[in-house]
C-alpha cells in the first residue's frame, strides 16, 4: 500500500479552498469574511465559498 493512500486527505474544490485560505486570511471569523472591504481581492466573490458564475446551474446527477 502507497504511503500516500494511508493518509486521508480532504480534497477540496477550487472555491472550497479559497473560502479556507480567506477563513485564514480573515483571522478564523465567518463574520470577517462575510463582511470584507478588500473589494479589489481577487478572490473577493469567491469568499462564501460558492462560484457566482455557476448561480442557478444544477449538479449532474
Ligand atoms: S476576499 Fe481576499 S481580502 Fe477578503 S478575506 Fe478573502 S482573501 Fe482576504
Amino acid at each position: 500500500m502507497l504511503e500516500e493512500a494511508k493518509i486521508k486527505r480532504k480534497i477540496l474544490t477550487p472555491v472550497k479552498a479559497i473560502k479556507k485560505y480567506c477563513y485564514d486570511c480573515s483571522g478564523g471569523s465567518k463574520k470577517e469574511i462575510r463582511e470584507c472591504v478588500i473589494t479589489d481581492c481577487p478572490l473577493y466573490v469567491y469568499r462564501m465559498g460558492k462560484n457566482p458564475n455557476r448561480k442557478g446551474v444544477r449538479k449532474k446527477s
